[in-house]
């Protein structure tokens, strides 16, 4: 059996008593629907006020069983769905069936190579608000409502009966990290089973090694949902000069050196990130076409360092371009699709004509519609044609089952 730490032990436990609800008409068709939310504002009768994790119980118009859920009063998000259409004990039993389902749809990663991946992916795999990554034989939990507190005992010992792991590494949102009335002790980073880690992880992805710092790394330590784009990139590398801008621990960069890239510059204006690189390089030198490529890294603005390629005519056959989130919220939207414009342009001028553009959006508000017309746009502006090879979506690791769920966007195209 697991041994987790005696805090876990400490949580307070969801309230016996489930809160009954009843739903606007609207609010109960996407429940149907299997929409994954239920708002403060579509709440019409509610039996009682709760805390953070108790169940709540959705009722229809006849009076009839149509959910139930996670109950959060510190959300606009008030229950997060955990099932519909019939009632069943919420235990660890029924956690477990969670996991194993999600871990089933993930099992062709195995034969890849490949030990770092997304096992749970929140509402997608019916855990709204909760994240599952495994790097190897340390699994990383995050938590993105305080709701989930009061379950976290069952939903790590039901991980532990699905998947053996060696340590478990807990991670909260940064909103839910000031929360702190509501954490009981819990805090981010911390070693919830087994040892800390005394240095980085170790993990593999596609028979690539890289290093992840799961307490201190962005995300969980490291961007599991590119894997398939970073596939694409290493097939279209060889012999190639290749730009990877926005490229945090050298994902894309390792990759395109494995295909068999001839020249691989990888810029990211935080010095720890292009550090992370370099070692990543060292990890994987025990393959010819890594240890043949020559690598560059620059720690410093990305618009900057392209402008100044630009002006100093350096330019490559394949450059890749996976900016972080630009828009928050809707009233941010615009201001994201004119930087991904501005990129676009700045990316083109570094590309030879003939040259392969890899431009993502991981901005869920921005659509992927808008963000492809917004790329196509901008090219045509600066005179060059895409032809487009590809667009791509989600990762078998992060499935979409809801539109709000959907982020990852990336085009593949030669620019003539
Ligand atoms: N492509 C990466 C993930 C990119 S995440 C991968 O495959 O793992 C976005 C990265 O952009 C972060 O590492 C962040 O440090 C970097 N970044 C954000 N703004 C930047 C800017 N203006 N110039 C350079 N890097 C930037």
């Amino acid at each position: 059996m697991t041994d987790f730490i005696p805090a876990l032990s400490n949580l307070p436990t969801p309230s016996a008593q489930r809160i009954a609800l009843r739903v606007v008409a609207p609010a109960e068709r996407a429940i149907r629907q299997a929409h994954p939310w239920v708002f403060d504002q579509s709440i019409i009768e509610q039996s009682h006020s709760g805390v953070p994790g108790d169940l709540a119980v959705i009722f229809d118009s006849k009076r009839k069983f149509l959910a139930i859920g996670l109950y959060d009063p510190t959300s606009p998000i008030r229950v997060r769905i955990l099932q519909k259409g019939k009632p069943a004990p919420i235990d660890q039993n029924w956690f477990q069936e969670k996991i194993k389902t999600a871990a089933a749809l993930r099992a062709s990663l195995q034969q890849q190579d490949t030990n770092g991946y997304r096992l749970v992916h929140g509402e997608n795999d019916g855990l709204p608000g909760l994240i599952i990554d495994r790097y190897a034989e340390t699994f990383v939990i995050k938590l993105y409502t305080p709701a989930w507190v009061p379950h976290l005992k069952v939903i790590c010992s039901a991980l532990a009966q699905v998947h053996p792991f060696e340590r478990l590494i807990l991670r909260l949102s940064r909103s839910l990290t000031k929360q702190t009335k509501y954490l009981h002790g819990l805090s981010d980073g911390m070693t919830i089973a087994g040892q800390t880690p005394e240095g980085l992880l170790l993990f593999k992805e596609n028979g690539l090694t890289f290093e992840c710092d799961p307490i201190n790394g962005q995300k969980t330590g490291f961007f599991l949902d590119q894997r398939e784009n970073r596939a694409r990139v290493k097939n279209l590398s060889k012999g190639k000069s290749v730009l990877n801008v926005f490229s945090y621990t050298g994902g894309f960069s390792l990759y395109a050196a494995d295909g068999g890239a001839k020249e691989v510059v990888s810029v990211d204006f935080s010095t720890p990130a292009t550090e992370a690189t370099l070692r990543n390089i060292v990890h994987n030198q025990h393959l010819p076409n890594v240890r043949a490529a020559a690598f560059e890294t620059i720690d410093r603005d990305a618009f900057e360092v392209l402008a100044e390629m630009k002006e100093n005519n350096r330019r490559f056959d394949v450059v890749i371009l996976d900016p972080p989130m630009f828009a928050q919220n809707q009233a941010q939207v615009e201001a994201a699709l004119s930087a991904y414009r501005r990129l676009t342009i700045l990316g083109l001028a570094v590309l030879k004509p003939g040259g392969v553009l890899v431009q993502a959006s991981c901005s869920s508000r921005v659509d992927a519609d808008s963000f492809f017309n917004a790329v196509h746009r901008s090219a045509n502006e600066a005179g060059r044609f895409l032809r487009e090879i590809e667009l791509t979506a989600h990762a078998i690791d992060h499935p979409i089952s809801f539109k709000e769920g959907a982020y990852l966007k990336c085009l593949f195209a030669i620019a003539a």
